[in-house]
This record gives structure tokens, C-alpha cells and sequence, in this order.
């Protein structure tokens, strides 16, 4: 029987032991914190009953990954908001995004029509076209006309594509959700993220995880354990000589971990390449316990899982571009997460959890706290005096949590458009280190970041190909 070694247990980590687990490999999966998860954990920073989720929270993308099927059977079921998003303004009604394109596009009125336009046709046919979206950009599609039509507006930068809409709602809801990839908005592939998120979400909405993301982690590892799979915590690999032997080694790592183990062994042009690798901007979180939930000015707002607070497009752009540039806008970018409404069970009666986070600058080490609560205040006045406790992780501390999250960056790499394209390295399959049986499978390459295992189920598959290959040429020359 073939053995294999996953280095982290993200859910990319998990995704790759899984799929090695279920073709018969024997896995140890090694983890360098007390608690597996990586980026999808939960946690009770205000005491017993309030489910915070510590990184990732809500998951578009998650119903259409092969890495996540079959987990309803180890305890993983979804919840989902009344609402997906909404991006409250200073003057005006909010931006507010149903899992229904029809319904968005009424909401939106003079702009309900470029809004069908854009999202009608792939959202539709998402079923498909995840296949192709949910991998790498350099490959054979499956379905090459759905993509075409997909892919064409991401060649159009973020800031030019939201002139289609005439409406701030429009421009605003649909810039809400580019910030996203945490990148200038007016960069070529800068809508690639976000239009994968709209359209995935026109398609399953913007689910949560029963219980907290933390679910998605507990369902794989069962599955792991049912399969024979181990994982070992406290393990922090920073040397070779910490492994055992294994046929192939897969690395849930940001590619200057990868480059620290395996660099002397790398080709040239890997290495080069990993060291090339740039992190981008980091968030700054601050979680509530808050009395009664957030009091909206527009109460629609109140029905949706996630907010996202930048006032309008103008002001949507100037922010990503000075965070991209080092600079911590006066009003930063804020996505705020109110799963509690999709799932009660994260609440203690009337005390919710309200999940936040700004975008600021690579390795910000201030304190944007009184930044986060003013930008809520702004659009939900009486928001102070509704918190009863709160909870702050920096970049640092997410760096301390997650060493794949390098200064903070909560995406493990920064999404140029050459990253985007090719992942950390060019070539013909991201997940090769040049390694001979040692593959990256970090949210660094393609699909790319989220809690969706695709990276991991990708690189375990070009694992076993490569086993099986191996496998039939011994066979052959013992014949
Ligand atoms: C604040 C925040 C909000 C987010 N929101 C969302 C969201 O709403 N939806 C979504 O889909 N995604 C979201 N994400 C992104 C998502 O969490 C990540 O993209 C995803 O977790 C990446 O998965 P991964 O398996 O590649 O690695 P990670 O989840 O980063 O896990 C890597 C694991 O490897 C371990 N490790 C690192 N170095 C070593 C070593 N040397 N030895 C052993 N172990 C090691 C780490 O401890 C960690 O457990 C968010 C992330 C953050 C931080």
C-alpha cells in the first residue's frame, strides 16, 4: 500500500488526505497547531454558546466541490441566510443580493436588466461550468463555450465592468463583492473572484455551515478517521529530517514554507518562482458579542448573512487601492458576517456574534478597531452601545495562528493577475513542486483561496496519477 504525508490540515490539507484516503493510500496528515483546521475553525472567544468563526465563514463555492461531497454524512448540513449580501449606502436604499438573479435585478431596477445580462446565463448553468471554474485557468475546459462566456468580463478591470450599471445600489453591491480578492480594482482580472463568487452564489446562495465552519473541518477529519487516515497536532514541519518516508508528500503550505523544506531540491525555475511569491494585504478582524443584534438603518440589511460596508463605488476603489499601496484608508473596507441569522444555534439567546473584518495594509500593526466599530456606526447607528464584548485577531495573531497567512494575507498569496493565471509557478501543472512526489496543495494555487478543498482534491489526483504510474511501470519491468 502506497503512504503519503499532507504538511498542515487546512481544508485543502483535509481535501488532499481525503482523496489519497479513499484510492487506498495510508495518510498522516501533520499539523503544526493544537487544533486542526487551518482557516476553517471555530471558536468561543466570548465564553460557552456564541460560535465565532475564526477564519472563513461563508461558502458559495462549497455545493459544487466534488472535495466536500458525501459530508452530510459525518454531520455537515447548510444553512442559509434570507438574504446573501447587502451594501448599505449613506443616501438611499441598500444594494441587496438574493440567491435569485430575478429577484436582484428587480431589487435593482433601471440596472435589472445589465444585472440578467451578466449573471443569468453562468449562474444558470454553474453546475457545469464549476468543473472548469473550480481548478486551474490553463487547461482543457470541459465545457469551453459556458467558460468563454463566463470568462470574458474578468479581462475587463473590476472599477470599468461596474459602468454597466447606471445605479449606486448596482455598482456598489457588485464592487462590494470584487473587493473580495483584496486587490486594485482597476487591474486587469481584478472581477475574476468576485464574478466566481456572484456567480456561484446566484446559483447555491451564500451558505454557512451548521455549527460554524469549524464543521466542514470535524465532517473531514471523520471521514479521514473512517478511512484509516491519521492526523498528528502539534507538529510543526520545519525540517525533512521531522519525516518519516512516504511515497508522495503533499504541502498545505504558502510556498515560502514549501521553498524552506524543499528548496534545495527544487528545479531552478520552481524555486525562483516561489521566491518570487508576493503576499498581499492582511485583515484585521474584530468579532462582538452584541445585545440584540446590529440596528440597521436600512432594516433590510438585517436580513443578510453577509455586509459589506465601503459607501458607494468610488469609495469602494480608493480603498482597495491605498490598502494594496500600505496605506489604512480612513474607512476601511469592512465585511461583516451575521451568520447567526442562517444558523441560531451560534447564538446564546438574545446575544449574537457579529464577524468583522477590514482590509488593511500587509502586516498592519496598529489597532483598526475604533476604524471597524465607526464603519459600522455609520450604517447602523447604535451599534457601540449594543456590544457587550469584543474580540480582536490581528495580521500578527492571524500569522500566529496560521503560518500560511504570511503578514496577515488571509488569501496565502497575493492575486495578480499572473497568479491568478498560473498559481506560484508557470508551467503546466501548478500543483508540481518539481519535487519528484512532493505537490503544493495550499490555497496558493489554483482555484485558489476558500474553504472549498479544491486545491487539495486537484493536487491529490495528479498525486495518484503519478502513484499509478509508478505503480504500473514497476509492475511492468517485475513482469
Ligand atoms: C478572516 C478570514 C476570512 C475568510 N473568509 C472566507 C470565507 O468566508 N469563505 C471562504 O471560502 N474562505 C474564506 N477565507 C479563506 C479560507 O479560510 C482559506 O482560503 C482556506 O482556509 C485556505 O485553506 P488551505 O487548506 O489552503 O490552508 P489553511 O486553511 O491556511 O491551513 C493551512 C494549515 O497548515 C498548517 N501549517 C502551516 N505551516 C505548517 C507547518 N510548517 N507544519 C505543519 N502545519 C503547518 C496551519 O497551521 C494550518 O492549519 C477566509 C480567511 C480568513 C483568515
Amino acid at each position: 500500500m502506497a503512504n503519503a504525508l499532507v504538511i498542515g490540515s487546512g481544508p485543502n490539507g483535509l481535501a488532499a488526505a481525503l482523496a489519497l484516503a479513499r484510492a487506498g493510500v495510508s495518510v498522516t496528515v501533520l499539523e503544526a497547531q493544537d487544533d486542526i483546521g487551518g482557516g476553517t475553525r471555530t471558536v468561543q472567544p466570548f465564553g460557552d454558546g456564541i460560535l465565532v468563526d475564526h477564519c472563513a465563514a461563508i461558502h458559495p463555492m462549497a455545493l459544487q466541490s466534488p472535495a466536500l461531497a458525501g459530508l452530510d454524512a459525518y454531520g455537515l448540513t447548510w444553512a442559509w441566510p434570507e438574504l446573501d449580501a447587502a451594501h448599505p449606502l449613506d443616501t438611499g436604499p441598500a444594494g441587496l443580493l438574493h440567491r435569485s438573479v430575478e429577484s436582484t435585478a428587480v431589487g435593482l431596477g433601471a440596472d435589472a436588466s445589465r444585472w440578467r445580462m451578466l449573471f443569468g446565463g453562468p449562474s444558470r448553468t454553474y453546475d457545469k461550468l464549476a468543473a472548469d471554474v473550480l481548478g486551474p485557468v490553463v487547461h482543457l475546459p470541459r465545457h469551453p463555450l459556458l467558460l468563454g462566456r463566463f470568462g470574458a468580463p474578468t479581462l475587463v478591470p473590476a472599477a470599468i465592468l461596474a459602468k454597466l450599471f447606471s445605479t449606486e445600489q448596482a455598482r456598489a453591491l457588485f464592487l462590494g463583492t470584487m473587493a473580495h480578492a483584496m486587490r486594485p480594482l482597476t487591474e486587469i482580472l481584478s472581477s475574476a473572484i468576485g464574478l466566481g463568487i456572484l456567480t456561484a452564489g446566484h446559483h447555491d446562495g451564500w451558505p454557512v455551515a451548521v455549527g460554524g465552519t469549524q464543521a466542514i473541518t470535524t465532517a473531514m477529519a471523520k471521514a479521514l478517521a473512517d478511512l484509516g487516515g491519521k492526523i498528528e497536532t502539534g507538529v510543526n514541519v520545519t525540517s525533512l529530517r521531522q519525516l518519516p518516508r512516504a511515497d508522495v508528500v503533499l504541502l498545505n503550505l504558502a510556498p515560502r514554507a514549501a521553498l524552506a523544506l524543499y528548496g534545495d531540491e527544487m528545479p531552478t525555475a520552481t524555486r525562483r518562482a516561489y521566491e518570487r511569491h508576493r503576499h498581499g494585504p492582511a485583515a484585521f478582524k474584530v468579532d462582538f458579542a452584541v445585545e440584540g443584534g446590529v440596528p440597521w438603518k436600512d432594516a433590510e440589511v438585517g436580513r443578510a448573512g453577509t455586509v459589506h460596508l465601503s459607501g458607494g463605488a468610488a469609495e469602494i476603489v480608493a480603498n482597495e487601492k491605498a490598502v494594496a499601496r500600505g496605506r489604512l484608508p480612513e474607512r476601511p473596507f469592512v465585511l461583516l458576517g451575521q451568520q447567526y441569522l442562517a444558523d441560531p444555534s451560534r447564538s446564546r439567546g438574545n446575544v449574537h456574534p457579529i464577524y468583522s473584518y477590514a482590509h488593511v495594509p500587509a502586516g498592519y500593526d496598529g489597532d483598526a478597531t475604533e476604524a471597524v466599530i465607526t464603519q459600522i456606526e455609520r450604517f447602523a447607528p447604535g451599534f457601540r452601545e449594543r456590544i457587550l464584548d469584543l474580540h480582536v485577531t490581528s495580521p500578527g495573531q492571524f500569522t500566529a495562528a496560521n503560518a500560511n497567512y504570511i503578514n496577515g494575507d488571509i488569501l496565502t498569496g497575493s492575486k495578480t493577475p499572473a497568479a491568478l493565471v498560473f498559481g506560484p509557478r508557470p508551467g503546466r501543472n501548478p500543483y508540481r513542486t518539481g519535487v519528484p512526489g512532493v505537490y503544493l496543495c495550499s490555497a496558493a494555487a489554483p482555484p485558489g483561496p476558500g474553504a472549498h478543498g479544491m486545491v487539495g482534491f486537484r493536487a491529490a489526483q495528479l498525486a495518484l496519477r503519478d502513484l499509478h504510474v509508478h505503480a504500473d511501470a514497476a509492475l511492468s519491468t517485475s513482469a
